[in-house]
């Protein structure tokens, strides 16, 4: 990268973050994946330089508030187990982000974080992307969960699921025993919704690092045949990021175009022309009826379609969606809205149960759950306010933006969508040639809803990599 250096010595070193992967460039370290040295300064970093994770430019980072304490523990009081205070139940990227908000600000009240997995603090859009960028999975992990908990004061319960909340006596019951909280936030994420025809056993479901390196583990190696059922933005990113290492991937949808939820269908064609090179085969317009073990020797299952098609795979992915398990939200009476999949919560955080939030995939606002990073920042600023009893119009996170940003990650045809309204509108093309497509979608009145931008890649960045 060509940097031309402008910034005054001495001045303080700046952060800035990805709006749409929460990728943190930091001046200080540089980013030596994408060819910045460190001490770089953003200022200096050319306008075409793009997000090394998911592939966005310059113009989609903004200023970002430093989170990284210093290497010192941090003067929080050591958690007395018996105290009740906060309970986080989720260490995804909202719950660890929120306790760091609230030890950034002065919480210095004992903060007790209850998750499911290993808690260990990892960029989850990685998951999607790791084979292009020659990410091993042991590196994908960036700090450890007990070095963090140790880092910002917090009793970390790890492997440990919240089962029930009993609001009234502000009790959680977990499969560890029963915890007192003060206040209590929910960044439970959000778990994939299988449809009935699949048994859960039989295919893999890639939402998570355990997952993601248990699948990895059975794949390196040797070239195998996949089926991937659901090509919405996890399962076309997976499709590419897989067969870019050599396996032969089946994707197979109920629409006929690969992304349609997302995109018009001429972006869909063209990302289908993308995809020529690389082992992809696409299967639109069909429905999947069951997933069978293979009793032969040649295949393990056998993904038979409802028209009486069957594919032969070693490995079956499915990337049917997200939805929120409402159990826990319920035994605690929150509001809970079963058609988006997820807690009801107000613009700050706030359930329907007062002294309980929820944030993240787990949440829903205006009847819609937004299953991105972008928004988490937000969410943190605002419940981090109330809980460190300050007014939310305070929050320092960033405001919200007055438009969405949304990327496919698919190293083969990257695509950017800028939105600006949802609602009916008439897609139309602006460009299209041999470096990719520019469309444009307009509301019935003329208004602009959203911009299109998809972008082929350079052969060299989406040739399969031979083990
Ligand atoms: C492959 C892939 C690629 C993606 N790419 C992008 C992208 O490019 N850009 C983007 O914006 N977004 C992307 N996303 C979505 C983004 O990663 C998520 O929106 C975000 O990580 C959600 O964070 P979260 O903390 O809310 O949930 P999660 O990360 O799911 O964390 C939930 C936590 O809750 C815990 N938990 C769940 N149930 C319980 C329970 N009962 N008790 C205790 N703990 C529990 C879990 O163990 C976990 O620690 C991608 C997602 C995937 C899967």
């Amino acid at each position: 990268v060509n940097v031309t250096r402008t910034a005054p010595a001495g001045a303080p070193w700046l952060q800035f973050i990805c709006r749409v992967c929460g990728l943190i460039y930091d001046e200080r370290l540089g980013d030596a994946d994408s060819g910045l040295a460190a001490g770089t300064r953003f200022a200096d970093i050319p306008e075409d330089w793009a997000c090394p994770i998911c592939g966005v430019t310059k113009a989609d980072f903004e200023p970002h508030v430093p989170t990284t304490l210093p290497t010192r523990a941090p003067a929080v009081p050591v958690v007395a187990p018996r105290r009740a205070g906060l309970v986080v139940v989720g260490a995804g990227r909202a719950g660890w982000q929120l306790v760091q908000a609230l030890r950034d600000g002065g919480y210095v009240a004992p903060i007790t974080l209850v998750t499911a997995c290993s808690g260990d603090l990892y960029d989850k859009p990685q998951l999607s992307v790791a084979v292009a960028r020659h990410l091993p999975v042991t590196g994908l992990v960036r700090e450890t969960a007990s070095a963090a908990a140790v880092r910002l004061g917090v009793r970390l319960l790890a492997h440990t699921h919240a089962v029930a909340i009993d609001a009234p006596r502000q009790r959680l019951r977990t499969t560890r025993g029963t915890l007192r909280w003060q206040q209590l936030v929910l960044a439970q994420g959000a778990m994939p919704a299988l449809p009935p025809q699949l048994a859960p056993a039989h295919v893999w479901r890639i939402n998570e690092l355990a997952a993601y390196s248990a699948l990895r583990t059975q794949l390196d190696g040797s070239v195998q045949r996949l089926a991937i059922i659901g090509a919405g933005l996890v399962g076309c990113e997976l499709a590419n990021d897989l067969a870019l290492a050599g396996h032969h991937i089946t994707l197979l949808d109920v629409q006929p175009l690969p992304l349609a939820a997302h995109l018009p269908a001429l972006a869909g064609q063209r990302l289908l022309q993308a995809w020529q090179g690389l082992p992809i085969c696409f299967i639109g317009a069909v429905q999947v009826a069951a997933v069978d073990a293979h009793s032969g020797a040649a295949a393990a299952w056998c993904v038979r379609l409802q028209d009486g098609r069957s594919v032969e795979v070693d490995h079956v992915i499915a990337a049917t969606g997200l939805r929120t398990p409402g159990r826990l939200a319920t035994s605690a009476g929150l509001a809970f809205d079963s058609a988006a999949g997820g807690v009801i919560v107000d613009a700050q955080g706030q359930t329907s149960v007062a002294g309980i939030y929820a944030l993240g995939d787990c949440a829903v606002v205006a009847g819609r759950a937004s299953r991105f990073i972008e928004p988490i920042s937000r969410q943190v600023a605002a419940i981090a306010a109330r809980l460190l009893g300050r007014d939310g119009s305070h929050a320092t996170g960033p405001a919200a933006h007055s438009a969405e940003l949304l990327r496919v990650k698919t190293s083969a045809l990257t695509i950017t969508v800028k939105r600006w309204a949802h609602g009916p509108g008439h897609w139309r093309s602006e460009r299209d040639d041999a470096q990719g497509l520019h469309m444009a979608q307009h509301g019935a009145d003329g208004q602009l809803l959203a911009r299109l931008h998809a972008q082929l890649a350079a052969s060299s960045t989406c040739q399969i990599r031979r083990w």
